[in-house]
């Protein structure tokens, strides 16, 4: 396996003209909270003046009323971070703070970037002393190695040497700059709120704030957001739209917007391809709280067998609690999800869920449905099997963990005891959002072809 930095799937919030600034970023990252319970942070201030607040934690235990009002300045940026690797160090919490040619730069990043060793020993070699392990590090470095007074210029001559996945959000000069890779692999919106400009890595951010979506930034675009408005510049030629397919799948809150598909209807429309595509007799249809509930009811509407609520998510968990103790997690399912008895037992039913990774949390789940007295279970899983990892900063680390890499369908199926498992292909897939293209690297094993290149040229060094 082949080691890129640090693999997060995190989401970022900017606002630019507000007299509320942190607390709209409370707000907002508030909505984005899906995207990452590990840490998260806020930078607000204006005229040079800056303050920052970040910790380990959910929105709501990091920020009281108290921390949020010494956070003054009109304009503010935030993060919430999900990391997988090496836990939550502080000094990998985000927003940056970094010095730039007397500039005190604020920075926000979600995603990976595939070549961070080469481009961080090559800076190393130069001086560099670098404090953490994040992507977003390196970028602060590249900046302040240059030598241009204009942020846009030294930004364009960043962006270009990064191969990868990435939103950023920057805060500078009290302005604030919003870039999307050349592939626009992760997403990122603005919005208008008032005479303010807010932007977002998903558009349920915006909603949250009560600002109206205007566009989603483009790949390779860097919005400059200044005092008379917003303004426009591309660091790359060769663009794309290449965004991940799993937003749509799995990491998207429903209610988010990405390239004009929301995702509940992706969701709903993948369920009645499955439907058509592996159709079964059976009572009910369920789904596995709360990804999977959208495709479910495609599903249900297409095959025309009811929808039903079999299990029930305990909300009041996080992450937080599950995650310090082993015995906890082997039992995190459990304590997340409980079926209902009544409506379960003696039924046959089909069980939806979004995605297979490790193949473990399913496990679980059918065991659950099992002792629940389930006659039948039908699993249908609404993505195409992953056989691959992810380069791009997506938590589907190696071939070791990823089920459907080393085992057929039908030992899957067995070792979960059920009657059938089936997965929508890639032709429906397809189908679901035909006027666009988006990455299905970890589907087909086919990455952008410059990521391909580079993991190419970085194993024949090791
Ligand atoms: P696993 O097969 O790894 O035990 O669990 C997969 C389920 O966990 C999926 O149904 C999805 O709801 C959820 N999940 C958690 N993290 C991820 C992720 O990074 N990618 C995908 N595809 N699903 C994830
Ligand atoms: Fe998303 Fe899969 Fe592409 Fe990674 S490889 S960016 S998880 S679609
Ligand atoms: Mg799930």
């Amino acid at each position: 396996m082949i080691q890129t930095g640090m693999r997060e799937e995190c989401g970022v919030f900017g606002i630019h003209h507000h007299h509320d600034a942190a607390n709209m970023a409370f707000y907002g990252l508030h909505a984005l909270q899906h995207r990452g319970q590990e840490a998260c942070g806020i930078m607000a201030g204006e005229q040079g003046e800056y303050d920052i607040h970040k910790g380990p934690g959910l929105v709501h235990q990091v920020f009281t009323d108290n921390i949020l009002q010494k956070l003054k300045g009109s304009i503010a940026i935030g993060h919430v971070r999900y990391s997988v690797t090496g836990g939550t160090h502080s000094h990998n919490i985000q927003p940056f703070i970094f010095n730039y040619r007397n500039k005190t730069f604020g920075l926000c990043h979600n995603g990976n970037i595939v070549n961070y060793r080469e481009l961080k020993r090559d800076l190393e070699e130069h001086g560099s002393i670098f404090h953490s392990s994040s992507d977003s590090e390196l970028i602060a470095h590249m900046m302040s190695r240059d030598v241009y007074d204009n942020p846009i210029t030294s930004l364009k001559r960043v962006l270009v040497e990064l191969v990868g996945a990435f939103a950023f959000i920057i805060m500078v000069n009290d302005e604030l700059y919003a870039v999307r890779d050349k592939n626009g692999l992760r997403p990122l919106s603005i919005g208008k709120l008032d005479d303010s400009y807010v932007v977002a890595s998903e558009t349920c951010a915006l909603d949250a704030v009560g600002a109206t979506f205007i566009r989603d930034v483009e790949p390779g675009e860097i919005v400059r957001i200044h005092r008379y408005g917003i303004s426009s510049d591309y660091f790359s030629e060769e663009r794309t739209e290449s965004l991940c397919t799993m937003e749509y799948i799995y990491f998207a809150r429903p209610d988010s917007d990405m390239g004009g598909v929301n995702a509940h209807e992706f969701r709903k429309l993948s369920g009645k391809k499955l439907a058509q595509e592996h159709p079964v007799d059976a009572d009910i249809v369920m789904g596995i709280p709360d990804s999977s509930l959208s495709a479910a009811i495609g599903y249900a509407e297409e095959s025309h067998i009811p929808y039903e609520v079999g299990l029930i998510k305990n909300k009041y968990i996080g992450r937080t609690f599950i995650e310090p103790s082993k015995h906890l997690r082997d039992r995190a399912v459990l304590l997340k999800l409980a079926a209902i008895r009544k409506v379960v037992k003696g039924k046959r039913l089909v069980l939806i869920d979004d995605s297979i990774v490790r193949g473990t949390t399913l496990k679980r789940i059918t065991r659950l449905l099992q002792d629940a007295g389930a006659k039948e279970i039908h699993v249908r899983i609404a993505s195409p099997q992953i056989t691959h990892p992810c380069f791009y900063g997506v938590d589907i680390s190696n071939f070791a963990e990823l089920v459907m890499a080393h085992t057929s369908k039908e030992a899957l199926r067995d070792f979960y005891g059920v009657e059938s498992l089936e997965f929508m292909s890639l032709d429906s897939l397809a189908q679901c959002t035909p006027n666009r293209h988006l990455c299905t690297g970890c589907f087909t094993g086919e990455y952008l072809t410059e990521t391909f290149t580079r993991l190419e040229e970085a194993s024949a060094q090791r």
